[in-house]
């Protein structure tokens, strides 16, 4: 008996200690299509038998990985390797540890609400998005990363990365935006898995601001929301961040300009919505067409609104925090907007306080009465969003006035920046707990414990309104 477990024993020890692989090097080859894009890789590197897993962003419906089809993988020769289903959308194919190629369809519906802002139309203004999270293929020298949820899945084993556009004859004036290092015209490199990379692909004119020459604005060609003003606004919004906080990161940024997607209706005058995947924004807006393009609201809802997404290359990008601090990104990010409005000269303080008074009394109209905890609500349903981010905005206005002004710093948020940025790494997002500690010493723990963990009612003179 006790060779048998020796003997079990050496088997275990012998099947752990493998030679390891070499990571995985791909080249990609992306061909728009009329449904999508038509992807090739060419794969290096990897051991015998590889695994892929398709993904998506975190908090994306696991379900968008049925938008790839057609996998197949094949030897050098063009002859088929063996190829099994394994996990939840993955695979394991026998590569013999030669060059392989791995072949799929990715499939943007404009009609599918999940791909509305990735794909445009499929008319001559088209453009297409592709999110690295949910585009490319993760490569694995194991199963077990196949077993989890695809929106929580690690990005697998590849050191070396590269993408080539083929873009169609028919789309001449087609370009493509990404914060990716360019080697040539259409040929991106990057040094691991692209999983958060974008790359927009469109008629895009790309400029870059003259006071931050590491963020470049690709403006789609029907984009018409303030015209030539946009840029100097933009620039303005950032100036005003950095003098609040310092510059956001030596890492370069993109802000993608595209109109609003024609399906989606514009209730209101204007329409926005905005996106941050790692280093980049995607920026949709649109007006009703019997709006006056001149008209000042428009130019102070744009300020507002890009204040805000431009805030998000501060916090969640130079500082990354986990989906649970949601409520800390947007309602900083709100607060910021607003503030960066007001630096624009867009809005004034007075409107900033009426608008204070007016998100608290929206805030008791949809239900935010009902505290709870605000991690907690930040993991909460999508439909829930607004009132996360209002509350949020409201929380922060209420931490800056309980702030205790430890710091030398004469500022909230320049305080609470510098403690996020002396805590993260660079690497592993900041967690709710991190956070707590934060707050707590910058504020007191009763006033985290009523107020970010919903011990207390949110009220008027709480959030220093009184006599309003
Ligand atoms: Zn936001």
């Amino acid at each position: 008996m006790p060779k048998l477990v020796l003997a079990l024993f050496a088997l275990v020890v012998s099947v752990g200690c493998a030679v390891p692989s070499t990571p995985f090097a791909v080249d990609y080859l992306v061909r728009p299509t009329d449904t999508g894009v038509s992807v090739v890789a060419d794969v290096r590197g990897g051991p015998d038998v590889a695994w892929i897993g398709f993904g998506v962003g975190p908090g994306a419906s696991p379900d968008r990985t049925t938008q790839v089809a057609g996998v197949r993988a094949l030897d050098q020769n063009g002859v088929a390797l063996p190829i099994e289903a394994a996990g939840h959308a993955g695979y394991r194919i026998t590569t013999n540890g030669e060059p392989w190629q791995l072949t799929y369809e990715l499939a943007l519906d404009q009609a599918a609400t999940a791909d509305t802002f990735y794909r445009g139309s499929a008319q001559g203004n088209d453009y297409i998005v592709l999110v690295g999270s949910d585009a490319w293929p993760r490569l694995y020298d194991d199963p077990t990363p196949l077993t989890m949820a695809p929106d929580n899945r690690p990005a697998g084993v590849v050191a070396q990365a590269t993408v080539r556009f083929y873009l169609p004859e028919s789309n001449r004036d087609w370009t493509i935006a990404t914060t990716a290092w360019s080697e040539g015209e259409r040929v991106f490199a990057m040094r691991e898995h692209p999983v958060a990379s974008v790359f927009a692909l469109g008629p895009f004119t790309i400029d870059e601001l003259p006071n931050a020459p590491r963020l470049q604005i690709a403006r789609h060609r029907d984009w018409d929301l303030l015209a030539d003003d946009i840029e100097p606004l933009m620039a303005t919004l950032v100036e005003s961040h950095t003098s609040s906080l310092g510059p956001a990161s030596q890492r370069r940024a993109l802000a993608v300009l595209s109109p609003l997607p024609d399906r989606l209706p514009i209730r209101g005058g204007l329409r926005t919505a905005g996106m941050v995947r790692d280093q980049t924004l995607l920026v949709y807006a649109a007006r009703s067409p019997g709006v006056d393009p001149k008209h000042p609201g428009i130019a102070e809802a744009m300020a507002v609104f890009l204040g805000h997404e431009l805030f998000h290359l501060w916090v969640p990008s130079a500082v990354q925090v986990t989906r649970e601090l949601s409520w800390l990104s947007e309602g900083w990010a709100m607060h910021m907007g607003r503030r960066a409005a007001v630096a624009a000269g867009h809005i004034d303080e007075d409107d900033r306080e009426e608008h204070l008074s007016a998100a608290y009394r929206r805030y008791l109209d949809i239900g935010g009465y009902r505290a709870g905890s605000l991690p907690a609500a930040s993991l909460g349903r999508e439909d829930q969003r607004n009132l996360l981010y209002l509350r949020g905005e409201l929380i922060f206005r209420l931490l800056e006035i309980e702030w205790n002004g430890i710091d030398s710093d004469k500022s909230f948020e320049r305080a609470l920046w510098r403690s996020l940025t002396t805590a993260y790494d660079g690497f592993e997002p900041l967690d709710a707990r991190a956070i707590r500690q934060i707050l707590v010493r910058l504020t007191d723990e009763v006033t985290v414990r009523r107020y970010v963990e919903g011990q207390a009612p949110l009220t008027p003179e709480t959030l220093g309104l009184a006599g309003q």
